[in-house]
């Protein structure tokens, strides 16, 4: 049954006739539960709601692959944009950004030109930027992208997947650079050639890299909703005196919105990844094929305005 939805939910958020139309109608079907808005400004006023309970937050402009040079210049432009609100309005705010979404796939020079424009403004206005982490044939590229880049702008930050057999190797490899790391499992479907297929593995592997990248003495942000690997980190901190403010947890915005609460009543950092833009609708239907539970949420919304 659950390989099922997820299956049909996995069919529909490739469907391209749905997505034109959601993209008409405005994030709705319980969408606007797990996405800021159609635009940044939008999602100020929720940002400001978060922010004043306690949580950080980090910003992903939402868009599916970029193909055309302009489009390209056009996600940088919305990525200094998303920079300079954050600094206008005084959110406690990160900018999350795909390298794809800024020309990786068209041209070296371009997205290095893209990445030097935004961390410039971000240097400026004191904004940190994380890069996300693609599918494994652009692990190596987006590692050597945040090493050129990481020694002159200390505010940028990166992300290693625990499911890649290549990753403790990463992380030591990154290690001078003190880097700002997310630690996840990985999203993205990988052969057994470069990952591990079983889940165990990958959530050993990921245990073992907290254990790693803390031990290290670098700040560790871990970026999961399972409570095996929120509680192992907990616990390994106080076990080895690493103080709570050499980590953080993150979480995306809608899930788990009361473990994230307890998190901060009991002294943790927790920063929300939270997703706007109007190409919300794939974004969505991915949440619900990973777990069909928020299914729930997305139902109710269709009987509210
Ligand atoms: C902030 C953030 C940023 C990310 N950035 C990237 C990235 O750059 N690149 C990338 O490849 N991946 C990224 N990911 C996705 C990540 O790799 C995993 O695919 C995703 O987080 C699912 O793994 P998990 O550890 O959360 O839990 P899973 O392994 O999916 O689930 C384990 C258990 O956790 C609990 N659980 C999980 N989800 C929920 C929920 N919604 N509500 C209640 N309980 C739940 C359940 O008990 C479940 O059995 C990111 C994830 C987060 C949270």
């Amino acid at each position: 049954m659950q390989a099922l939805s997820k299956n049909f939910f996995l069919f529909l958020s490739n469907n391209s006739a749905l997505d034109r139309m959601a993209k008409k109608w405005g994030p709705k079907f319980g969408a606007n539960q797990i996405v800021g808005g159609e635009t940044f400004e939008e999602a100020v006023p929720l940002i400001q709601q978060l922010n004043n309970q306690g949580l950080q937050l980090t910003v992903d402009h939402l868009g599916e692959f970029v193909t055309s040079e302009a489009e390209a210049v056009k996600r940088t432009q919305e990525c200094i944009d998303a920079i300079k609100t954050i600094h206008s309005h005084q959110l406690n705010s990160q900018v999350s950004l795909k390298l794809t979404s800024l020309g990786l796939d068209i041209r070296k020079d371009l997205v290095w030109d893209n990445m030097e424009k935004i961390m410039e403004e971000a240097a400026r206005l004191d904004v940190t930027v994380t890069i996300d982490m693609e599918d494994s044939t652009r692990t190596q590229q987006t590692l050597d992208i945040y090493k050129g880049l990481k020694n002159k702008y200390p505010n940028l930050g990166t992300v290693i997947q625990s499911y890649l057999y290549r990753s403790t190797d990463d992380l030591e490899d990154l290690s001078p650079y003190d880097p700002y790391l997310r630690l996840v499992k990985g999203a993205y479907k990988e052969p057994g050639t470069v990952a591990f297929t079983e889940k165990a593995q990958v959530d050993e592997n990921l245990k073992k890299l907290i254990k790693q990248n803390l031990l290290n003495g670098h700040y560790t942000a871990v970026a999961s909703h399972d409570d095996a690997i929120i509680d192992f980190t907990k616990l390994f901190a106080r076990n080895n005196n690493i103080p709570k403010d050499q980590f953080e947890f993150q979480m995306l915005y809608g899930m788990r919105n009361q473990t994230q609460l307890d998190l901060i009543q009991e002294g943790y950092k927790v920063r929300v990844y939270l997703p706007y833009g109007t190409d919300w609708y794939g974004y969505f239907m991915r949440r619900l094929a990973e777990r069909p539970a928020n299914v729930a949420f997305a139902i109710k919304g269709i009987f509210k305005k």
